[in-house]
């Protein structure tokens, strides 16, 4: 970060003149250790970490709607289009991927727990019902009511309709008519010095992170760390064994070595932030304005990251997916007691893709969207059913598979976009040196 030029002594000083990364790592570490050390007696810090996630979705949609609104503008539509096209598949197509490292996870660690003598738990039942159909989240992502979009921040709305404003900025920046060209002209420029102006909040922001880090890795070590017990721990080492297999070798050595031809030191040092706020926030959409620094950092050109990265913080949740599978194959080794057929295996494999594109980048958002998979599956999660037993348990310990899962969901947006910028020749390799 810009530390140079201050010279402030004490903890302050320390705190403003050291490396961000170092301190964020110090807070993970502490925040971890004190969890498990004062349990309950720490959970008064949770408001700490509240703030920096609120801080996040402050500037989300401003982040959004100001990059986004520069990068459609300053693209042709038909680019805009091609580019678009590209990276919505890619998206989708390696989920197929990470569903299937999660289930051959599973089928590696076969975790379970013995579901015998456990009473109801009937609570859980309503939730499948929670689930929103998927013909829903694609008819959501047409507003009917921007205003209201904004105010429920969802994101796919909000993304369709800045494309659409975006697109005719730049279409009409291109016409002779000098009047109108004028007019688009400063709401671009206008645009433009709002998108300055956040990323340097989203800077300010981060200052705080380690403090947030700290309040949030306490919490979830002081509520979840104890449940993570027998059955149960095997199911975190299936699920974290299955998020470093796929990080190391699928995204780092697969995509940034071998068919991006990048560096992939020089990657880690990009992406590291914004792998560190997926972990801690649990949500693709509270860290996007990072992403989107990071992206920016890395040499993206911003007419791609600006709508690729929402994009990507609502669909391209690789994270999700092998959480899917593990917890899929979780759930049938105990309730069924054994693992999936080869055609079961294809509908985890639709289904799970499905399901991550419906999955909304908050806290949780892939547990519930499990409940569909299962239901697809023939494992309805109903009342005093074992399946409802066993989907209790797993969601006792979500928050820590979710640290792990919205790191990956978040870090992939940026190795897909880095992969297929630089094979397009637009990725700004000055930044990579
Ligand atoms: N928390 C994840 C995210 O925001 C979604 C999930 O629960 O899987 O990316």
């Amino acid at each position: 970060m810009e530390n140079a030029g201050k010279k402030s002594s004490g903890l302050f000083g320390w705190y403003f003149n050291t490396n961000l990364l170092v301190r964020i790592l110090i807070a993970l570490v502490v925040g971890a250790l004190a969890g498990i050390i004062f349990q309950e007696k720490i959970v008064w810090v949770q408001p700490l970490g509240q703030i920096f996630i609120r801080l996040l979705f402050m500037i989300m949609v401003p982040v959004i709607f100001s990059t986004l609104v520069v990068g459609a503008a300053s693209v042709s539509p038909k680019q805009l289009g091609k580019v678009g096209v590209r990276v919505m598949l890619i998206y989708v197509l390696t989920s197929f991927v990470a569903v299937g490292t999660g289930l051959l996870a599973g089928g590696i660690f076969k975790p379970r727990v013995d579901l015998k003598g456990i009473a109801d738990f009937g609570e859980y039942a309503g939730k499948a019902s929670e689930a929103p159909p998927l013909s829903q989240t694609f008819l959501n992502i047409i507003p009917t009511n921007i205003v209201d979009f904004v105010a429920r921040q969802q994101l796919l709305g909000i993304i369709f309709f800045t494309i659409c404003f975006g697109t005719a900025i730049a279409m009409l920046r291109e016409t002779g008519n000098e009047r109108t060209k004028n007019a688009a002209e400063t709401v671009f420029n206008f645009f433009d010095g709002c998108a300055e102006i956040i990323i340097k909040m989203v800077k300010g922001i981060m200052e705080y992170a380690p403090i947030g880090v700290f309040a949030l890795i306490a919490h979830v070590f002081a509520t979840a760390g104890a449940r993570v017990v027998g059955g149960l721990a095997m199911v975190v080492v299936t699920s974290f064994s299955a998020y470093l297999f796929y990080i190391v070798v699928w995204y780092l050595l697969i995509c940034v070595k071998m068919i991006g031809g990048l560096s992939i030191g020089r990657f880690v040092m990009g992406a590291k932030e914004a792998f560190i706020t997926g972990f801690v926030t649990r949500s693709s959409a509270a860290s996007l304005p990072v992403t989107m620094q990071c992206a920016e950092k890395m040499g993206l050109p911003r007419d791609v990251y600006s709508f690729a990265i929402p994009l990507g913080a609502n669909i391209n949740m690789d994270g999700t997916a092998i959480y899917q599978g593990a917890a899929v194959m979780f759930m049938t080794y105990s309730v069924w007691g054994q693992g999936l057929t080869a055609s079961q295996m294809v509908i985890v494999l639709i289904m799970s893709t499905l399901a991550t594109i419906g999955t909304a980048g908050v806290p949780g958002g892939g547990a519930l969207m499990l409940l569909m998979v299962l239901t697809q599956l023939g494992l309805p999660v109903e009342a005093g059913t074992a399946a409802a037993a066993a989907y209790a348990m797993i969601l006792g310990i979500d928050a820590l598979l979710d640290m792990g899962r919205t790191g990956i969901n978040v870090v992939g947006d940026l190795v897909y976009l880095s992969v297929l910028t630089k094979r397009m020749g637009t990725l700004d390799m000055a930044k990579w040196r």
